[in-house]
């Protein structure tokens, strides 16, 4: 059986060995400050913002969730991330994606500062990465660096190919592995047989949102696989033929109308030597970095006061 890297238990490390820090902060009388920007009535960022919130909460960190409307416009969000941007208590702002159509999100984006760019994707951040500068990075790629890391898995002279080139996930994971000293390989849809690149891969980060995509034919005998795949699928008779008509996956997408699936689930436990799982892998290390950078920022900031 391959070894499970299992995300929640790091996240809880990774908790736990930021609590002193936050304590330190809030003892100085300045507790670490996050906000988050969440537009509209998105039934996915609503978890997804309530669990950064409830992260929050468990370390002692400040938070705050501003909710524009649907209808908001860019000049009303680049009016509220300019007041965010001036409070001083404030150390992360986060712009919970996917904005609606009519809003300019680059340009939204790049309005956070990026001393207070939590997520790591402002233009600024991402060039500290490329230039090996510290500075915060993309929380999804850093999770998944730290998960490898706290699971000793090798990175450095190892062959890792990673299916997406998005500027959140993809590239900034690539170019952690590559300053960590692995041979990148980074691939997309125009990718000609990507099967056989991926069968080089000792690492496989797999990033497209395509479900159970990354099948046995992907897998290097052996090789560490990171999902960070988060597709809902919705069509039972999708989930009985990529879960092999499993009763026990079965139940579970009939209790929970939907399954989490990238990497296709029953194939990397026959091929992989290590992979995460979803749920429970790079998810819940996501929402750990950035608890990281918003201490990480409240640090930074309070020694400059
Ligand atoms: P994205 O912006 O949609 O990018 C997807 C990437 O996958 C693109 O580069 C695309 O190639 C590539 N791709 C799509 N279909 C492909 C195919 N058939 N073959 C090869 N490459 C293909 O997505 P993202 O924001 O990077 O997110 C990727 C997945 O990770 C999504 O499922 C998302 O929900 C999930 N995610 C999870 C977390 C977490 O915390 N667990 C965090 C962030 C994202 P092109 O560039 O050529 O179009």
């Amino acid at each position: 059986m391959p070894q499970i890297l299992d995300g929640a238990r790091v996240r809880d490390d990774i908790k736990a060995e930021l609590k002193p820090r936050v304590a330190a902060l809030a003892a100085a009388g300045r507790p670490p400050g996050l906000v988050v920007v969440l537009v509209g009535h998105n039934p996915a960022s609503e978890i997804y913002v309530r669990n950064k919130i409830k992260a929050c909460e468990d370390l002692g960190i400040y938070s705050e969730t501003l909710r524009p409307p649907q209808s908001v416009t860019t000049g009303e969000l680049l009016e509220t991330i300019g007041q965010l941007n001036s409070r001083p208590e404030i150390d992360g702002i986060l712009v919970q994606l996917p904005l609606p159509p009519q809003i300019d999100g680059k340009g939204v984006l790049q309005a956070v500062s990026p001393e207070k760019d939590v997520d790591g994707i402002h233009p600024c951040n991402a060039g500290r990465l490329v230039a090996g500068l510290p500075g915060p990075r993309a929380c999804t790629p850093a999770g998944i660096i730290e998960i490898l890391k706290r699971y000793q898995v090798p990175i450095a002279g190892r062959r890792a190919v990673v299916v997406g080139r998005s500027d959140i996930v993809g590239k900034p994971v690539a170019l952690l592995l590559l300053h960590q000293h692995a041979t990148v390989t980074i691939c997309h849809s125009k990718t000609p047989d990507l099967a056989a690149v991926c069968r080089e891969a000792e690492i496989l980060v797999a990033a497209m949102g395509r479900p159970a995509m990354i099948t046995g034919d992907f897998i290097r005998p052996g090789a560490t696989v990171v999902d960070v795949g988060t597709t809902r699928v919705e069509n039972r008779e999708e989930i009985a033929r990529i879960f092999r008509n499993s009763t026990e996956k079965l139940a579970v997408f009939d209790k929970r109308g939907g399954v989490l699936v990238d990497v296709h689930p029953l194939d990397v436990v026959e091929k992989a030597g290590a992979y995460t799982p979803v749920p429970g892998g790079v998810g819940p290390l996501t929402i750990a970095m950035l608890m990281v950078n918003t201490v990480a920022s409240a640090e930074r900031r309070c020694g400059r006061c």
